[in-house]
């Protein structure tokens, strides 16, 4: 393993941060997969799966069994890891600009395809390696000039050329659950079954240029473009990054029970996709615990009016329609108010306060019918 530390610049005087990734088996051999842990600093799970990881993958590259590479950065995101206030962290977002460490990536699709549309052509794997060196190609030469800027190149510049990119989050109170583009379900199902994933939310695009979107949806945006332009005679263009959030359950599900668990997990999909040798059987894959769900079709049940919040559901709750998942209770008023979901599914998450202002978001529930547009991510 090789560890490499990249400067994150440019910084205030007197401060210099850096991102660590750790480089298992070689460039250029087999697939490549790149996984992160934390980009939301504040959600720890991935961190302790990375500890737990990296002793595993030292074993396997100590044995000769790595077919191709593998590049973990087990701390995405030093900037949110140190802002704090009033004894609470501050990870989502970026206490100078407001911004989301989760949104904001650079959008490949419009930067390449100008110089690289002529000299794609029938053959896959050449196109393949045309989009990757344009991609690598615009990620060098970006300049940043800001240390938030750098930190979101770095993590690009990383995984901008693998073929399978994880970027390892959790929600509040959850299940395990999973955000994929459509394309790439067929790809990602063994991960979901390997990991044991409650809910996969699938979407197209869902907006916000988050980590994941921004490398998987180049190819398939870039096809569909191709099509409209050129039709059935459009060049090849393959699904080259399956980039998925992996929500690994609760910000409180910090534990080397789990962790040990979903790292194994994560080194048997690396055997299932080839980047492992196995040994002896391939691991069997369990069967998948919940069909995939559209994103668009995720309920978010929010809070009439403000008051304590009594949950009546939790994580992994099959939910009916017209059913209540929580009370919101005013004790000065007396008010017990349901809240009621109006589409059936799993609760698949649901907040950490017990207390709500009107409006705040309590639950998400995934149901199979679309009903949502726009921008389907959170703030
Ligand atoms: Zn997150």
């Amino acid at each position: 393993m090789k560890r490499i530390d990249h400067a994150l610049e440019p910084t205030q005087i007197g401060m210099r941060r850096t991102v660590t990734s750790f480089h298992y088996g070689a460039a250029g051999v087999g697939e490549k997969a790149y996984v992160q842990a934390s980009l939301h600093a504040d959600e720890l799970p991935g961190m302790l799966v990375m500890h737990h990881l990296v002793k595993l993958l030292d074993v396997v590259e100590a044995a000769g069994r790595m077919r191709g590479e593998i590049v973990l950065v087990p701390v995405a995101n030093p900037i949110g890891l140190a802002q704090g206030l009033l004894h609470g962290r501050i990870g989502r977002f970026e206490a100078a600009s407001g911004e989301n460490f989760n949104r904001g990536y650079p959008d490949y699709l419009a930067t390449i395809t100008p110089a690289i549309e002529a000299s794609l052509g029938p053959d896959a794997d050449a196109n393949r390696a045309t989009i990757r060196a344009a991609m690598r190609a615009h990620i060098d030469g970006l300049v940043p000039s800001t240390e938030l800027a750098c930190l979101r190149r770095t993590l690009s510049s990383l995984a901008c050329d693998a073929d399978v990119v994880l970027d390892l989050h959790c929600d509040l109170e959850a299940v395990l659950h999973l955000y994929c583009e459509e394309p790439y379900w067929a790809q990602c199902e063994p991960l979901a079954r390997l990991l044991g994933v409650e809910t996969a939310l699938l979407a197209k695009n869902s907006g916000g240029a988050s980590f994941d979107e921004h490398l998987s949806g180049v190819w398939w945006q870039l096809d569909e473009r191709l099509e409209r332009e050129r039709g059935v005679s459009r060049p090849a263009i393959p699904m080259a990054c399956m980039a998925v959030t992996v929500e690994l359950r609760g910000q409180l599900d910090v534990n080397h029970e789990l962790a040990a668990k979903d790292a194994r997990a994560l080194v048997d999909f690396f055997v299932h996709r080839g980047l492992i040798a196995a040994v002896g059987q391939a691991p069997e894959l369990p069967a998948l615990r919940r069909q995939p769900t559209p994103l668009a079709a995720s309920e978010d049940l929010r809070a009439p009016h403000a008051g304590v919040v009594a949950y009546l559901k939790g994580p992994g709750d099959q939910i009916d329609a017209g059913e209540a998942v929580a009370e919101i209770v005013d004790p000065v008023a007396g008010t017990v108010t349901p809240v009621v979901a109006r589409y059936g599914g799993c609760l698949y998450a649901r907040g950490l306060r017990r207390y709500a202002a009107p409006g705040d978001s309590i639950a998400h529930v995934a149901g199979t019918v679309s009903f949502r547009t726009g921008n389907l991510l959170s703030p």
